[in-house]
């Protein structure tokens, strides 16, 4: 919830060197406690190889699968253009006027729509965390949604289960430890449909862990997963547009509405720690995070505006070596 983390261009080794030998720990504990199911599963490597891409979602790279990426950008920048006229669209921001906060949302839709993110995401953290879901994935199966015998119940608390997770995957990288890498995601200077696909490469396996987690205990409803990651994704790229309609009675009781999102990236202190939602406003609204937005324009983005200074991988890297500094 802060933006407090002060510069440092130096990387603690020392900090480095911990966080390393807590990760190996980790990993030789957890290998050795499931080393027998594990030596099961890797005498069938092709197995194994499916289900650690599956923890980095690399196991939909695909012609088709990229298509419904782009359809899906697609679908929200019409809504977008639609909405707010061309003048004020993400259209015209990102090809027609593109500031340099555009441009890196722009490189960051590209890699996230490629899975040249995911890739990437899954060589930096050198697996650890895709590893770790996997097994969670492999080993944990409680099937919680499994037991409700309702057919059309399952999809419904599948869809809001989920939200609740995005919640609060999203409160805790605004944890004082985590912050530094979310901080990527709001460094965006102006909002664009291609902001929601910025991000560090880092936080794709903070939330693998989180999805690994949350499908380990949830089990999921395999027919309709399809359609909520669509509908959930055109929401997500629709919450960064810059449309002003707080959407009425909806975005009072049901939704967060965008102008509620561009506030949570606002640059302002009294906003921080506000409307972590990605989908329904009901978890804000509970759990006492519910900030109503402001009429009129506002600035976003960070005090710290060092990384729109550099390019993408420097950024990416200055933001490592601030989070290690931060731990
Ligand atoms: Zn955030
Ligand atoms: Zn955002």
């Amino acid at each position: 919830m802060n933006q407090t983390v002060p510069i440092s261009k130096k990387i603690s080794t020392k900090k480095l060197t911990i966080f390393a030998g807590v990760v190996c720990i980790t990993v030789i504990l957890l290998v050795y406690y499931y080393r027998i199911k594990l030596g099961l599963l890797l005498s069938n490597p092709a197995a194994f190889w499916k289900l650690f891409l599956n923890a980095s979602e690399l196991s939909d790279f695909s012609f088709w699968a990229i298509m419904v990426s782009v359809a899906t950008c697609v679908a929200a920048l019409l809504i977008d253009f639609f909405t707010l006229g061309w003048k004020n669209s993400s259209l015209r921001k990102i090809f027609v006027r593109p500031t340099t906060s555009s441009k890196i949302d722009s490189f960051c839709f590209f890699l996230s729509v490629s899975r040249l993110h995911q890739a990437l995401g899954l060589c930096v953290s050198l697996g650890v965390a895709y590893f770790l879901s996997s097994l969670l994935m492999k080993f944990i199966k409680f099937n919680l949604l499994g037991s409700i015998q309702i057919p059309w119940v399952q999809p419904i608390l599948f869809f809001v289960l989920l939200d609740i997770k995005h919640y609060l995957e999203h409160r805790f990288m605004h944890n004082r430890k985590f912050w530094e890498l979310h901080s990527f995601h709001h460094s965006a200077t102006e909002m664009t449909v291609f902001t929601n696909a910025r991000g560090h490469l880092l936080e794709a396996s903070v939330y693998a862990f989180f999805t690994a987690i949350f499908f380990a205990v949830m089990g999921s409803p395999l027919h309709q997963i399809f359609l909520v990651y669509f509908f959930r994704e055109v929401y997500a790229y629709l919450l960064h547009s810059d449309v002003k309609s707080k959407l009425g009675w909806v975005g009072r009781w049901i939704l967060i509405s965008p102008p509620a999102h561009k506030l949570h990236h606002s640059i302002n202190p009294e906003d921080y720690g506000r409307n972590f939602g990605t989908f329904f406003i009901w978890w804000d609204k509970l759990l006492g995070t519910y900030k109503e937005p402001r009429e009129g324009e506002f600035k976003i983005g960070l005090t710290d505006d060092y990384q729109n200074q550099m390019n993408y991988f420097k950024g990416q890297w200055t933001v490592f070596k601030r989070w290690i500094h931060s731990l």
